[in-house]
This record gives structure tokens, C-alpha cells and sequence, in this order.
């Protein structure tokens, strides 16, 4: 017989949905009632040395969206969603002992500081279970251990294709009532709809939260039937259309990589496959791929030399660095594109490899300053993509070449031949580069 749970917490972290979650549907389905809570990471709301926040407004607008609409979710299904404003496990320790709850799920996570939540929840009188709810593979599914991931994507990716199955997900699991605790019954507050206003040129005007992951999910892939030609298109700099744009959804956890990869499945054997469809799962595998080195690697990955001995050499120059940040070193596809980041919380996947090699390797400025700045401005910051591919054009990676380096002039004549998108960021009237929080 399965165990059951008379009271259970699942806290939401970066799995800020309700469809394929399997840390909350093991606590809606061994529990007689459950209290689904939000925790914010404990460095929320700190301050990067180099004098910016870690994490910037639009990203913070970001998650208020998202958070808004998984309370509404919750309540149109009879729960809702206690936030706190702080990591605060100690709080938590009370509600446990003068509770009686015996039930924490959380998602598991590849990165130290959530780790560290992690962890300190285990300290509380509490059964704590934890499930990988982001990746594509489950552990069990992969091909080797851990310890033993191969230190090349292609290898990697090689082994994985051989013969993979990818677990179907999940659907929404029957939600039990609160805990009928008067103390916990809130008032919750109540989260407030602010959708955030969006810069007219912005390539990512869509809103936070499952409900609108799925419906451009759905748009993408079978209405306007995108996928078919997202490898001749996803270098692209200008609209809404070039790539999927689903990063931002996948960051915050507000859809699943395995709820995309079904729907891609599902248009193949509708439409065909093709290069295109393929790609996608391609790109989505290296989003596992950088999971699963975090996993192997730890706190290497933040470490100046990388997963290398030896780091670069580097001079670092604020002054020089803030240029960069603020998009006004004088070249203009990388200030475009820095611009960009700014002004909007988004850039291309063209303008963010450029814009890493300016900095590493023309400027020669330290990598983990350009890493923090994408931590701080990037709507879809997700720690492993982010220090793995700053990482991979550092040459401090598993890169088997070590010179990514991109000639910015040469990428412009490719990738904006006719000047469009620096002529959009580098215009009057979409640029105050002054750098806010
Ligand atoms: C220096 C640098 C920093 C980056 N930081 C981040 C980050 O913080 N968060 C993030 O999600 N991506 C990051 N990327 C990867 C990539 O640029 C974005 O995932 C992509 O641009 C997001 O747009 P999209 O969803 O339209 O991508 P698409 O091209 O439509 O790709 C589909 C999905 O595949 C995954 N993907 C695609 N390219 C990569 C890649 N190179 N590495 C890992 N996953 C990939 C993403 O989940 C993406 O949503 C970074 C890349 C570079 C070069």
C-alpha cells in the first residue's frame, strides 16, 4: 500500500507549473491535502560586486507574471499558491513541528545555492522528496552514469540517440484541498495581474506562466507551423518568428522540455519529420547536456579556469566592461545586440555568441563578469545554459576546438547583411543605454 501523508508542502521553485511536474503530483497524490508554496533563491535580492543586482527587474517581472498565472491556475482547482517573500526555511520549520506536516516535494536541482535549500530542507522533522523535473532524460535513462558523461556533445549526443525514450509527461494531477490549519489559511496574498509593458521592438513580447507557454506552444508548432522551418530560420535576429522562443517558459519551469518534445513528436508523425524538427530536439538536448555537466562538474562550472586547469589570462577593466554592458564600445553589432539585452530581457542565440567572444576574446575581459550580467538581464537565465555556453566560448568548456572565437564584422555581412537589426537597436528612438537595475 502506498504511503499517504496527512498534510504535504510542495514548494515551487523553478517548476512553476502544474502540467508534467512530478515533485507536485507525488505530493497531490500521497497526500490528503496539500499547501503548494513559492520560495524565492535565497540570493534574490543581492547585489553583484560589480555594482548591478543579480537579478534585474525584467527578470523580476518576469516571475511576478509567471506567479500570477500559476495562482490562478491553483485557484480555478480549488488550491492556490502561498508566496513568501524570502528563502526562509526557518519559518518553515515552525509550520512542520506545530503542523504535523510530514511531506516536503521539491524539484531537484543541478546548482549549488538551490542545492543548499535543498539540503537545509532535510533538516526539518519532515519526509523530503526531491524529483529532476526539467531535463529531457531521466538519470535512470541515461546511458552512463553521471560521473562518466562524455566530456564532447556530439559523444554525449551520439550516446543518447542510439536508443532513448523520452517519459511521456505528465498531466495535471486531481489537486487535494488546503490544510485546514487556520494559521496557513493565509490571507494569501493575492498576486497581482501586472502584465509588464513590453519595448515595441521586442522579439520576446509574450507573457509569463504555463497557461501562455502552452498556447504559443501550440501556435508555434500547429498553428502557424513554425517548427517546419526552424533550421533555416533560428539564426535569426529580428521578430518574434526566427527561433521558438521557448526559453523564457523553460527557465522559470513554466513548461516542461518533455511537454515541447511530445508536441514535436506528435507534428512529426502528423506532418513528417524533417531537419528542422529534428533540430529543435537537437537544441533541447544540449539544454540537457549542460544540465547534466552541472551535475558532473558542481561548482567548477563558476570557477575562473572552467573546466580546464588553467584560466585565460585576463585584464579586467570596468570601464571597459561597463561599455560592453551598456552597448557603446563602437562596434555595432555587439552594442546592437547588448542594446537589445537591455532594453528587452531577450537576445538571439547569433547575438549571445557574439556578444560572450567580444568580451572574452577581444576585449579580454574575465568571462564570469559577462556571465553575470546575461544572470542579471536574461529573462530565460537558467544557470547551466548559461555558464555552460559562456563556458564553451570562453574555451574553458568541453569544447574539443578551444577558439570559439566570432569576428563580429564578418557576422554582421552574414547574419544582418542589409544593417536592419543594428539599425533598430542603435536608432534614436529605441536606445537610452543608461544601465538601471
Ligand atoms: C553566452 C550564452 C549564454 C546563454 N545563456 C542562456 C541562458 O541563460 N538560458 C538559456 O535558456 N539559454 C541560454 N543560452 C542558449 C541559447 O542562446 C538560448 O537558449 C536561445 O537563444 C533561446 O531562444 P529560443 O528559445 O528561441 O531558442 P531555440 O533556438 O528555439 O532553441 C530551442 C530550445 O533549445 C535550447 N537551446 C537552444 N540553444 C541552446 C544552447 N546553446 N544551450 C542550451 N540550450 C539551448 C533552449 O532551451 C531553447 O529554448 C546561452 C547562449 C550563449 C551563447
Amino acid at each position: 500500500m502506498k504511503e499517504r501523508y496527512n498534510i504535504a508542502i510542495h514548494i515551487f521553485t523553478n517548476d512553476l507549473r502544474l502540467e508534467d511536474n512530478e515533485a507536485f503530483a507525488f505530493a497531490c497524490n500521497h497526500a490528503d491535502t496539500v499547501l503548494p508554496v513559492y520560495m524565492p533563491p535565497a540570493h534574490w535580492n543581492d547585489q553583484h560586486p560589480l555594482g548591478f543586482p543579480r537579478v534585474g527587474t525584467a527578470r523580476k517581472n518576469w516571475l511576478e507574471e509567471t506567479l500570477y498565472d500559476l495562482q490562478q491556475n491553483l485557484i480555478e482547482r480549488g488550491s492556490n499558491l502561498l508566496r513568501m517573500d524570502t528563502c526562509d526555511v526557518e519559518t518553515l520549520r515552525i509550520w512542520v513541528q506545530d503542523y504535523g506536516i510530514s511531506l516536503i516535494t521539491i524539484a531537484d536541482s543541478f546548482a549549488q545555492e538551490e542545492k543548499d535549500l535543498i539540503d537545509s530542507l532535510r533538516s526539518l522533522p519532515a519526509k523530503v522528496m526531491t524529483f529532476e523535473t526539467s531535463c529531457l532524460l531521466s538519470v535512470e535513462d541515461l546511458p552512463f552514469a553521471v560521473q562518466d558523461l562524455p566530456l564532447v556533445f556530439t559523444t554525449f549526443r551520439k550516446q543518447v540517440e542510439k536508443n532513448w525514450t523520452v517519459r511521456a509527461p505528465l498531466h495535471v494531477p486531481a489537486i487535494p484541498p488546503l490544510p485546514a490549519i487556520p494559521a496557513l489559511h493565509f490571507p494569501v496574498p493575492g498576486l497581482k495581474e501586472e502584465t509588464q509593458e513590453r519595448h515595441p521592438f521586442s522579439a520576446f513580447p509574450f507573457q509569463g506562466g504555463e497557461r501562455h507557454a502552452l498556447i504559443h506552444l501550440r501556435q508555434y508548432i500547429f498553428e502557424r507551423k513554425l517548427i517546419a522551418t526552424y533550421k533555416e530560420t533560428r539564426n535569426g535576429l529580428l521578430g518574434t518568428e526566427y527561433s521558438s522562443k521557448f526559453s523564457p517558459w523553460l527557465a522559470t519551469g513554466a513548461i516542461s522540455a518533455r511537454t515541447i518534445y511530445a508536441q514535436v513528436r506528435r507534428f512529426e508523425e502528423a506532418e513528417g519529420a524533417n531537419a528542422s524538427t529534428y533540430w529543435l530536439i537537437f537544441e533541447l538536448l544540449w539544454r540537457d547536456y549542460f544540465k547534466w555537466l552541472t551535475a558532473r562538474f558542481g561548482s567548477r562550472i563558476f570557477h575562473a579556469s572552467g573546466l580546464k586547469e588553467d584560466a585565460n589570462v585576463t585584464n579586467n577593466n570596468p570601464a571597459l566592461f561597463r561599455k560592453w554592458m551598456e552597448g557603446t564600445t563602437g562596434q555595432y553589432f555587439i552594442d546592437a545586440n547588448m542594446r537589445e539585452l537591455q532594453q528587452t530581457g531577450f537576445m538571439s542565440n547569433r547575438g549571445r555568441q557574439n556578444a560572450a567572444s567580444y568580451l572574452v576574446h577581444d576585449l579580454q575581459q574575465d568571462w564570469r563578469w559577462g556571465a553575470a550580467w546575461f544572470e542579471s538581464r536574461l529573462i530565460d537565465y537558467d544557470v547551466c545554459s548559461n555558464y555552460g555556453n559562456w563556458l564553451y566560448v570562453a574555451g574553458l568548456g568541453t569544447d574539443p576546438r578551444s577558439d570559439r572565437y566570432f569576428n563580429p564584422e564578418v557576422q554582421a555581412n552574414r547574419y544582418d547583411s542589409d544593417g536592419a537589426f543594428r539599425k533598430l537597436w542603435l536608432s534614436e528612438h529605441s536606445s537610452t543605454a543608461s544601465v538601471k537595475s
